[in-house]
């Protein structure tokens, strides 16, 4: 298996070689090809992704990716946004499972539609106003709620939407009632800020949530919190040829370089892609190794301890060594 390792900016640059070792531990045959992509290259060669990567990606079985930094001021094409439109991986799959160290008992997984929305780049850029058109198509809706619905051990659908305001939420909405239907599977429905609520409310009610890109992104850093933080938080963007594996988290300017990055969420980005590959027993093997360095209390600052991502790296590795 060739995997394109793109660690990108920031903390990106601390977590994924954590990720990659791990990964070598339980997947020694595997290879790696490592490519540079992101602002950092941006400011220093006026590329953050060349064709040539690109090109290189699409060689890869899949993709390995951390965070990169997008200033507001835009510069350049976002390049988790190309790759997720480029190569069509149209789902992002973000499961948030409570471990020892959450606040709540959560298990849920959401299910965000990756490659529509107010994110598929449609804007009219004037002096004193921005036009940003919202795509939401039959086509995109029906895939995505096909997946969340064929989602094993699936107990209820939650379709997260705004269409008691919003025509393309209605579209979103219909389709993807009409495929819960056709699957057979029990669902409900909410709208996104009554989901917001309930989310903090009554987070174990929820199961499996299929919403819009935006929605999504915002609702995933909320569950985040759930489950004890962005550092804990994994996710996939799945298509039918390609699959990117990333922390939900970003590049984190503000801890970026001191040591302190929590590699949890990368490391448990690389169990997905175990899974994703068909190989369940070095899955698990990673988040037993997850398990036990929490349960030594191995923990970072953001999860209230003072080891430092070096530290957590090094007890996965003892755990993946001797099992
Ligand atoms: P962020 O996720 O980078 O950070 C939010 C907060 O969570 C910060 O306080 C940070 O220190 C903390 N945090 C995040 N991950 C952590 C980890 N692994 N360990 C410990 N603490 C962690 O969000 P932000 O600050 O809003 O964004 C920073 C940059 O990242 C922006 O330029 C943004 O555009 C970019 N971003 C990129 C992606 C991506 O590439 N997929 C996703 C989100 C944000």
């Amino acid at each position: 298996m060739r995997i394109a390792v793109l660690p990108g900016d920031g903390i990106g640059k601390e977590v994924v070689p954590v990720a990659v070792d791990v990964l070598k531990a339980v997947l020694p045959g595997a290879e790696y090809v490592h490519i540079e992509v992101g602002h950092e290259r941006f400011l220093r060669e006026g590329v953050a992704m060349s064709e040539e990567d690109f090109e290189n990606v699409k060689k890869c079985d899949c993709i390995l990716f951390g965070a990169i930094t997008t200033p507001p001021k835009k510069c350049y094409r976002s390049v988790i946004l190309t790759l997720r439109r480029e190569l069509d991986m149209y789902a992002n799959v973000r499961p948030f499972k409570s471990c020892m160290v959450s606040p709540y008992n959560v298990d849920f997984t959401i299910y965000r539609e990756n490659c529509e929305d107010l994110y598929c780049g449609m804007e009219e850029v004037s002096e004193d106003m921005v036009l940003s058109t919202r795509k939401i198509t039959r086509h995109a809706s029906e895939r995505i709620a096909r997946m969340a619905c064929r989602r094993p051990g699936l107990k209820k659908l939650t379709i997260v939407h705004k269409a008691n305001v919003l025509r393309s939420c209605e579209l979103f909405r219909n389709v993807c009632i009409e495929v819960a239907k056709e699957l057979s599977v029990p669902y409900e429905e909410m709208l996104v800020d009554a989901m917001a609520y309930s989310l903090i409310r009554d987070p174990s009610r929820f199961d499996t949530i299929v919403t819009t890109n935006l929605f999504g992104d915002i609702l995933s850093d909320e569950a985040a919190a759930l489950i004890g933080g962005l550092g804990l938080s994994p996710s996939a963007n799945i298509g039918d040829r390609y699959a990117l594996f990333e922390p939900v988290h970003g590049s984190a300017p503000d801890i970026a370089g001191k040591g302190i990055a929590n590699p949890i969420a990368a490391v448990l980005s690389a169990k997905m892609l175990l899974e994703w590959a068909g190989r369940g027993k070095e899955a698990e093997m990673v988040q037993r190794s997850v398990d036990r360095t929490l349960a030594d209390g191995v923990l970072t600052p953001d999860l209230g301890g003072v080891y430092k991502t070096s530290d957590v790296r090094r007890s996965l590795l003892k755990y993946l060594e001797a099992p």
